[in-house]
């Protein structure tokens, strides 16, 4: 599988192609956002490893415009910026992952390998329709519904939905939750994918909420159904 490399640090973009051949990947790289684009347009990649700050067009740019196309290319968004409205940014253009440097090259190919199989085979279909309180999940669409309202959600925010729903009002552990969306890499965004899940939540005027249960995990709480 071939893996595009967006880096416009020769020397960064040196290192990240060492360490996805030593992971076993192919990598093509592009040094600016507009041959990025490009090179992601014309296809054949498995995943991206997309730079934030790039000369011509950046990352959020980049991704925005293929999850305009309707590209469902997996894209790790790599920056240096570590603030969270880059990183809601970030989540909210459209990319599935994200990491600051700098990295820990195993985390790198663990959230790739994350990535990749989500986007391939070994994935069970999810069963249509899964629905909790007053909200209705549509796999087909990853879109989320309430009455006549619905919201869209991004792949990571659906993933991590579904399992909660999944679990129709029983703790999710938090550990199963890392293992399934990130390789099991440590990862804080959980709580930041946890919190614009409620956002939608409280967008759609649903009754239902998610609870964080301290060091064990999360779940869906419906008040019209006490657990
Ligand atoms: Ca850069």
């Amino acid at each position: 599988m071939k893996v595009l490399v967006v880096e416009d640090e020769p020397r960064l973009a040196e290192a990240l192609v060492q360490l996805l051949r030593d992971g076993g990947w192919e990598a093509d790289t592009a040094a600016d956002g507009p041959a990025g684009l490009a090179l992601a347009r014309a296809g054949g990649y498995g995943a991206a490893v997309l730079d934030v700050m790039l000369p011509g067009l950046d990352g959020f740019g980049v991704c925005r415009a293929l999850r305009e196309e309707g590209n469902p290319l997996p894209i790790l968004m790599l920056t240096a910026r570590s603030g969270v409205p880059d990183k809601v940014e970030g989540l909210d253009c459209g990319a599935d992952d994200y990491m600051t440097k700098p990295f820990a090259p195993e985390e790198l190919l663990a959230r790739l390998r994350a990535l990749t199989r989500r986007q391939g085979q070994g994935e069970p279909p999810a069963p249509q329709g899964l629905a909790f309180a007053d909200l209705r999940l549509d796999p087909s669409a990853r879109s989320l519904h309430r009455e006549g309202k619905s919201v869209q959600l991004s792949p990571k925010e659906f993933e991590l939905l579904r399992l909660l729903m999944g679990r129709a009002g029983a703790v999710c552990p938090k550990g199963e939750i890392l293992d399934r969306l990130w390789g099991g890499a440590e990862d804080n965004n959980l709580e930041a994918y946890i919190s614009f899940l409620r956002k939608k939540f409280f967008y759609l005027g649903s009754r239902a909420s998610i609870a964080t249960l301290r060091k064990v995990g999360y779940r869906l709480d419906d008040p019209d159904r006490p657990a």
